[in-house]
């Protein structure tokens, strides 16, 4: 960076030791970069002046021009306020301050012209300016012709006078400066192709904008670079990786798979499946190591294709391993694969928690002597007792419940690390996924298993509870399942279990015993009690399993035909969406009834749309971008690795695959960005990339 960029912010004018202190401790800005990049959320046409009776409570900042009213003083104390208005030809308005009232009173001039700027509220139905930033109108005042950039500041700092207009004038200071000058970071090629303005243009024009055009341009560019070295970054590191980390070839497809294949493959694969499969295959076969993100909504049929690949492995004298997020999800996935691949001769072993001490010895040792070939438990499996003879594949299902630590505990299983493959249901929108997953390969399955019908979803208010269970009669009588849930935010909290006990007591009043059999599992019971409770359900010895969320993850209970979801607006949608993946899973037609509140939000009442429009996981997760925002979206990684300034995942999906794309064509030319013409980006990368303590350190 050169010098100027980098000057501390106390020697910048207007701004000083004070609030460069404020500054650093606030926003953590400390020099003229932080501060120029400190970018305007929008803009307000100061050239533009509303009527009165035009205003709507948009709580937008407008700009009116009338004659001030008298100044009236209301209240005491902390109470105390001071009214105004201001009258134009169409109407009147309020002014209100709560602050600052002695000096505001000896400055204004009731009577005179006043340009009145400022964001619109309502007070007692008529529109009102809290604390409107008032000058005596002249025509100049008026024809300012400019567009205000406004800032985001902070109660503090607005106070010591950094507020939007602050940054504006000590931003201006900064550009005016005949120092000023802002290296460019991007080659002249991608500029040129792109059509992009140059850096020093755009952070001049993102200021200074005069219209829309200015603005486009200026963001266009700027977005652009920040993902395009969020791509490289992703690319190098993953380069690196497959150089630094060998991975065990898996050269042939033998007996075991071939056998399978032909004479125990329960139904033909679907065309989503078998694509992934061949992903998996070549990156088995690579000497690289597999590092794959495998999303699929939930019934797409993930556990074959992670079977198939297990059988590679075996095939090639390696075993494999399956892990669950929990005991209920690791049994069924037991059974599974026990079903599955006995058959052809493999040895399939189950270690949870509770697996007993002598059954535990037995695994141990036939881990290490490899007669086990496949073993599928919890995050026992992590033990570093758990050694093998040559671990050569681990499949991590619902990978959102483990952490990067424990990833890297698999690792240390063998000599070199075992191929991963990481399962989730939890599909993850195409740009969310580019950026957050760059350096691990994704294969999506985007197509369900045919003859699945989706689940009808309706959505109901509390009033229709008597019709609701009119309908879950109805289907116990024919046979079926059915869940309720109910939310639970924490897992202690009580609120929320009062809720799910009053909702059982009313639901076994109206399905009394010994007709019916209910079963509860709530976050406040044993793992014991609640896998026991699981289990009747899942045998069917209980037709309905009252719950809080606990039963999101896994739980296959084919003959549930009916999901009741209750306060459904207290979800997410991709929570919904996982609830709803419980049922429809066997041959009977299946029903979603999510129940709320008749007072919704407008964003709740988008989520429940969505869900009785669609069936399709990546649209629901798109939705849930665009409400929700990335940084929410997923809890594998933190929000923080997002550093996003300025572009929006959930609106910028195009300008994100031009700054992939561009990053990969680079690499493909100058890996090592050694080419005179890239000297630019190499520079940058070494700023922002190379710096980094974790660099050569890739986990
Ligand atoms: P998930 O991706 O949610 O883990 P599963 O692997 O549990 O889904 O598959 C859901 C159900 O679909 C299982 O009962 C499985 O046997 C079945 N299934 C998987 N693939 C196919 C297929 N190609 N054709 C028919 N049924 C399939
Ligand atoms: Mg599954």
């Amino acid at each position: 960076m050169n010098s100027f960029l980098d000057t501390p912010l106390n020697f910048v004018k207007g701004i000083g030791p004070a609030r460069a202190e404020l500054l650093s401790s606030e926003l953590r800005m400390r020099t003229v970069v932080d501060l120029l990049q400190h970018y305007p959320f929008r803009y307000v046409d100061r050239s533009k002046v509303l009527s009165i009776s035009q205003l709507q409570e948009t709580n937008d900042f407008v700009q009116v021009k009338g004659v001030l009213g008298k100044l009236i003083e209301e209240g005491t104390g902390r109470n105390r306020r001071l009214k105004s208005s201001l009258r134009d030809d169409s109407g009147v308005m309020e002014f209100i301050w709560f602050k600052g009232l002695k000096w505001i009173k000896e400055s204004l001039k009731p009577g005179k012209q006043y340009i009145a700027f400022g964001k619109i509220g309502a007070y007692k139905g008529r529109p009102s300016m809290p604390h409107p930033e008032l000058e005596l109108a002249t025509d100049s005042t008026v024809h300012k012709g400019y567009l205000q950039p406004i800032y985001s500041s902070t109660e503090k700092l607005t106070k010591r006078g950094m507020s939007s207009k602050g940054f504006e004038k000590a931003i201006k200071n900064v550009l005016a400066n005949p120092d000023f000058d802002w290296p460019e970071t991007l080659s002249k090629e991608i500029k040129s192709e792109l059509k992009l303005v140059s850096k020093m243009q755009a952070i001049k024009l993102i200021h200074l904008a005069r219209n829309d055009h200015d603005i486009k341009h200026a963001r266009r560019r700027l977005k652009f670079e920040e993902l395009f070295f969020i791509q490289l970054e992703l690319l190098l590191k993953k380069d690196l990786h497959a150089k630094q980390v060998r991975g065990f070839v898996f050269e042939s497809v033998g007996e075991y798979f071939n056998d399978f294949y032909k004479n125990y493959l329960p139904f033909e694969l679907t065309g989503a499946q078998k694509r992934v499969l061949k992903e998996i295959r070549r990156d088995l076969g690579s000497g690289r190591q597999m590092n794959r993100l495998l999303q699929g909504d939930v019934g797409s049929g993930k556990t074959m294709v992670s079977a198939l690949a297990a059988l590679i492995a075996v095939d090639n004298d390696f075993q494999a391993l399956v892990m669950a997020p929990t005991e209920i999800l690791a049994n069924q996935h037991f059974e599974t694969f026990t079903e599955m691949l006995e058959p052809v001769g493999l040895r399939v072993e189950l270690l949870t928690g509770s697996t007993k001490t002598a059954k535990r010895r037995d695994i141990h040792e036939g881990l290490i002597s490899g007669a086990v070939h496949l073993i599928v438990g919890t995050h026992a499996l992590l033990e570093d007792k758990v050694q093998f003879k040559n671990l050569g594949l681990s499949v991590i299902d619902e990978q959102h419940r483990f952490g990067v630590a424990q990833r890297a505990k698999l690792w240390k299983k063998n000599t070199q690390p075992p191929h991963v493959l990481v399962m989730t249901a939890t599909p993850i929108p195409r740009t969310l996924a580019m950026t957050l997953y760059g350096d691990l390969d994704v294969s999506v399955i985007d197509e369900l298993p045919p003859g699945r019908k989706p689940v009808d979803t309706s959505h109901v208010f509390d009033s229709a509870r008597i019709k609701i269970f009119g309908f879950m009669e109805d289907q116990i009588r024919r046979g079926r399942q059915v869940y309720v849930v109910y939310p639970l935010i924490e897992e202690s909290s009580a609120l929320d279990l009062k809720d799910l006990m009053d909702g059982y007591e009313s639901i076994e009043r109206r399905f009394p015993k010994p007709d019916y059999q209910i079963s509860v599992v709530h976050g406040r019971m044993k793992p014991q009690d609640k896998d026991f409770e699981m289990n009747r359900f899942a045998d069917g010895k209980t037709q309905i399993m009252v719950a809080t969320t606990v039963i999101e993850v896994g739980v296959n209970v084919p003959n549930a035909s009916v999901m009741v979801i209750e306060s459904a607006q207290r979800f997410g949608l991709s929570q919904l969406h996982q609830l709803r993946g419980r049922v429809g899973r066997g041959a009977e037609k299946s029903y979603c009834i999510l129940v709320s509140d008749k007072k919704l939000s407008n964003e709740a009442r988008k989520r429940m749309k969505t869900m009785t429009e669609t069936n399709d996981g990546f649209r629901i997760s798109e939705v849930d971008l665009e409400l929700r925002g990335p940084g929410d979206l997923m809890g594998t990684r933190q929000s923080g690795d997002l550093d996003l300034n300025l572009a929006n995942l959930a609106t910028d999906g195009k300008i994100l695959a031009y700054a992939r794309n561009c990053a990969m064509d680079l690499l493909d030319e100058d890996p090592s960005l050694q080419m005179e013409k890239n000297a630019n980006i190499l520079r940058r990368a070494k700023q922002i990339i190379f710096n980094k303590p974790n660099w050569s350190r890739i986990s």
